[in-house]
């Protein structure tokens, strides 16, 4: 959709702001579908980590986790074991990771909410990570969870 505005073209919000995973989910570019319902689509990553690397995507154009509705959030959270279980069932993998990346800074390339379910085989094969932790501190633990608390939003 564009639209001209003193003579420059723009590009509508509504198209600038679509991401791949729209296009897939109004069937617009083909994907090896998994599951779909009313709120839910999940398919197979097509840059694979290792074999049944999938992705579980809300319908609802939102792009991080903490935007989405309650709905959305809930039948997300209703498909993620079970399609976690049926990548189990159908690779032989026995452990995975399910990674979801909010913003460009944490690797976040298509804009649009997404879980990654990754299932990881003893050669390797899955996701690598760089942990890089050090201990909490028990007195500014116990602040900064205060903080937090304050401010969650209503269940
Ligand atoms: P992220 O870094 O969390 O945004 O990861 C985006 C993921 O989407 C990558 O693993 C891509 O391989 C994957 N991806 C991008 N385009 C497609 C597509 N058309 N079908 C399936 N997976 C895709």
């Amino acid at each position: 959709m564009r639209s001209m505005v003193r003579g420059t073209t723009v590009v509508a919000d509504t198209f600038a702001t679509m991401s791949i995973f729209t296009r897939i989910i109004r069937g617009e570019i083909p994907c090896h579908r998994i599951l779909e319902n009313e709120l839910v689509i999940a398919f197979l990553d097509v840059n694979p980590l290792s074999p049944g690397h999938a992705l579980v995507v809300p319908k609802e154009e939102r792009e991080q986790l903490h935007q989405l509705s309650q709905a959305s959030a809930s039948a997300l959270g209703a498909a993620l074991p079970r399609v976690a279980a049926a990548i189990l069932r159908s690779t032989g993998a026995t452990a995975y990771n399910v990674l979801q990346n909010n913003g460009a800074m944490a690797h976040q390339a298509v804009m649009h909410v997404h879980f990654h379910v990754i299932p990881r085989f003893e050669d390797g094969r899955g996701l690598g990570l760089a942990w890089k932790a050090s201990p909490l501190d028990a007195a500014s633990g116990a602040a900064l969870a205060k903080r937090i608390a304050a401010e969650l939003d209503p269940a």
